[in-house]
């Protein structure tokens, strides 16, 4: 099945351009646009030639009040062909209509109600008088008017729907005793010319159909195109170049959400605040491109760290991460960030490059997490919890690093008192 993909629009691109050429050019598609196509536009096709066919049927019927001013015997024969034969044919292919059926019956058996009435009609009218002879070229005409401009059956259907008409006003003009030659002659010439012409319009008509899609499915490719880079675009500026975690700009977005909905739900918010340990010393030993190798261990040790669908991590900036964790107390956040300063402790220190020397063992990635839990009310503020956890990080340093410490003193107590 066709996509929405850049691949598409070239396709699409190319057939647009094949069909607005002058010269003549087949009208399918390649077969995956083909299948788009009749699949996208079978239903309104369907519908439009349920309610022709319906008024086809009508007309077919109602010849029947000129048939009934004709001998009985002839009326007879045309109530039967009329109304019992071909009638419920139609009727039972009109209604195959409305169960969307594939376009090889659709349009065949269109095209067979068609020709059936058509023919019925000849037969009818052959030898009952000069002037019924001659109006029945009209018929012919008539039915393959409506074949093809009217209902514009696809052109292969058009075309075997002309010829079958055609041959029957063939048959109908050798048995014909009632025109003379050149009427006959005459007939044929005005019923074969108008036919060619009425499927040179159905070609045009066809065509116009399939171009006039073919730019509404360019508009609609264009406009997945644009929301497929604005999606791209907006990860990318909500990502962090080097870890790939969420940046500082989506991390604003994320803790005012989660903020407002802890203050609704008047549950727990908890924030992790993680830093790396003596990571300049680090830096300066090993390379600033070993720093970053440490930036991107870590940072995917964090995401391992985190369990639950909606805890939320951050690069909070240079070598600070943050963790948001919704409905979370603060027990458990201490035992996620206790989590993580085991994880890195043990794989936070990616394998050094024989030629910066031999490890120095003094030097380790280790991190010191500042853990502070919110039950946010409309009298706090994010502020409050985030300089919770700062501080909270800031007594992990002072105590010795590779540490977790949870927010202490009074904005602590009151930040994390259940309302
Ligand atoms: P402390 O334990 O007190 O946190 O000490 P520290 O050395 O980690 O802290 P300090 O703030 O003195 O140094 C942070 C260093 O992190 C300085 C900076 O060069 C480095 N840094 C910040 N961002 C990046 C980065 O993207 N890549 C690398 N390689 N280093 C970075
Ligand atoms: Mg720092
Ligand atoms: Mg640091």
């Amino acid at each position: 099945m066709l996509t929405n993909s850049p691949e598409q629009s070239e396709v699409v691109d190319r057939q647009i351009k094949r069909l607005s050429g002058l010269r003549f050019k087949w009208l399918a598609f390649p077969s995956d646009l083909e299948r788009r196509f009749e699949k996208e536009t079978a239903h309104r096709r369907s519908r439009r030639l349920w309610f022709e066919a319906l008024l086809a049927i009508l007309l077919f019927d109602f010849f029947l009040i000129a048939d009934h001013y004709g001998p009985h015997e002839q009326f007879r024969r045309a109530f039967v062909i009329r109304l019992l034969i071909v009638t419920p044919i139609c009727l039972l292919i009109h209604a195959s209509l409305l169960r969307m059926p594939n376009r090889l019956w659709r349009e065949s058996s269109l095209a067979t109600g068609v020709c059936l009435a058509g023919l019925a009609q000849l037969y009818l009218e052959l030898n009952r008088s000069r002037v019924a002879s001659a109006y029945v070229q009209m018929t012919v005409l008539a039915v393959i008017l409506f074949a093809n401009i009217v209902m514009r059956l696809r052109l292969p259907y058009a075309i075997a729907t002309s010829f079958v008409m055609l041959c029957g006003d063939a048959v109908f003009l050798w048995k014909d005793h009632m025109l003379k030659t050149e009427d006959k002659i005459f007939g044929v010439g005005m019923v074969v010319g108008a036919t060619a012409l009425t499927l040179v319009a159905n070609y045009n008509a066809c065509r116009e159909e399939r171009l006039s899609y073919l730019l509404h499915l360019r508009g609609e490719l264009l406009v997945a195109d644009l929301n497929r880079l604005n999606a791209q675009l907006l990860r990318k500026s909500e990502s962090d170049a080097l870890t790939g975690l969420a940046n500082r700009r989506s991390f604003d977005t994320q803790y005012a959400e989660l903020w407002r909905a802890a203050l609704t739900t008047a549950g727990p918010l908890s924030v992790v605040i993680v830093d790396v340990d003596y990571f300049k010393r680090l830096n300066d030993r090993y390379g600033h491109l070993y720093g970053d190798e440490v930036l991107k261990r870590i940072a995917s040790l964090l995401q391992q760290a985190l369990r639950v669908k909606d805890d939320y991590a951050a690069r909070f900036g240079g070598e600070e991460f943050i963790i948001l964790l919704p409905r979370t107390p603060e027990s458990a956040a201490i035992q996620v960030a206790e989590r993580l300063r085991k994880m890195v402790e043990l794989a936070g220190f990616p394998a050094i490059d024989p030629a910066q020397g031999p490890y120095d063992l003094s030097i380790r990635a280790t991190v010191s997490c500042g853990v502070a839990c919110a039950y946010p009310t409309v009298r706090d503020t994010p502020e409050q919890l985030l300089e919770a956890a700062d501080k909270a990080l800031y007594q992990a340093k002072a105590e010795g690093r590779n540490r977790v410490c949870c927010a202490p003193g009074n904005e602590a107590a009151d930040l994390t008192r259940p309302i």
